[in-house]
């Protein structure tokens, strides 16, 4: 039988057969992520195939099916190790805010590096619009404006008066969408706007989540009533850029990107080197500040090979 994992807390999966009913899983052999080690074999959003167990109530998962795409993170305890948080996305949606707390622009921008190299579309939702005065606005379209221009879509909403809220549900429809955030952004309370029966959901399959330690680090997909599911990653605040190399991430910066092959070096590295379009671009204002510390910041971080 084939199904979709909707979640894990490490020993058990909840996998939804192709007839819509959701059944417990254990693991049976070993799964290998190509490339990296992981701490999570299978991931929410990864088919697998599994086999009832003879009581019917459990199966044993099989085999995965090859992943389109998939993101992680680093693991906290095992640096070396990483953990496979969504598997098989159609999109990214980074909610932050600029009010109670900031979101920083480092955090936004390594979030969007991380979407880059897992070639996953993103898509950024800028919380608490309710709280911003004239004056504020206008720094919040400034802001909107540095990503827009580079290509990311930035949407303006407030999750408590749920403003603009129909238009996000426009964009997740029929889609699978990791939603990812700093806490306190307010993620949880957009995704009850989005979808107000979730509340309701999880307090269904809270009563076996103790059999698992790490549930709250773990992602969980919700279904969407009008079509399409999101990958709520509660717990997670960063994700991993861990298998980007140095010389690669430029590549990562599309406004960066679009510029690579002027440089009068082939392997300059954007950082001091003469006849640098990139460094020209940032010096006339054409690639935003900003962008470039966060660049400088990933290049310098033990984060990245060498
Ligand atoms: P999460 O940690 O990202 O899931 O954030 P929560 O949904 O728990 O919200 C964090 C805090 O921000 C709570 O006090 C919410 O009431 C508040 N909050 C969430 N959305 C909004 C909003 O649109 N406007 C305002 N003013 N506060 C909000
Ligand atoms: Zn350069």
């Amino acid at each position: 039988m084939r199904g979709l994992v909707t979640k894990s807390t490490g020993s058990w999966y909840w996998v939804e057969g192709e007839e819509g009913k959701r059944i417990q899983c254990r693991i049976k052999g070993k799964f290998r992520t190509k490339g990296i080690k992981t701490t999570n074999p299978i991931a929410v959003g990864d088919w697998v195939h599994y086999e009832l167990e003879p009581d019917q109530d459990s199966a044993v998962i099989t085999a995965l099916e090859p992943r389109k795409n998939y993101i992680i993170r680093r693991s906290i305890n095992l640096s070396k190790q990483a953990q496979v948080i969504g598997a098989n996305l159609d999109q990214a949606m980074l909610v932050v805010t600029l009010a109670s707390p900031p979101t920083s622009l480092g955090f936004i921008d390594r979030f969007l590096v991380t979407a880059e190299a897992y070639d996953i579309p993103a898509f950024l939702v800028f919380n608490k619009l309710d709280l911003f005065s004239e004056e504020g606005l206008e720094i919040l379209e400034d802001y909107m404006a540095i990503y827009e221009h580079i290509g990311y879509p930035c949407y303006a909403v407030s999750a408590r008066e749920k403003t603009n809220i129909e238009e996000i549900r426009l964009l997740l429809q029929d889609k699978i969408t990791l939603v990812s955030g700093h806490s306190g952004v307010g993620k949880s309370t957009l995704i009850n706007a989005i979808e107000p029966s979730v509340a309701l959901k999880t307090g269904e399959i809270s009563d076996w989540s103790d059999k698992g330690k790490h549930t709250t680090t773990f992602a969980e997909m919700i279904d969407l009533s009008f079509g399409g599911k999101l990958i709520d990653t509660p717990g997670i605040r960063e994700l991993g850029i861990v298998d980007i190399e140095k010389a690669e991430l430029a590549h990562f910066f599309p406004e960066m990107r679009a510029r690579l092959n002027e440089c009068r070096f082939h392997n300059c590295r954007h950082i001091n080197e003469p006849g640098c379009v990139v460094l020209e671009a940032v010096e006339n204002g054409e690639i935003e500040s900003s962008r470039y510390d966060s660049y400088l910041s990933i290049y310098h971080n033990q984060d990245t090979r060498n």
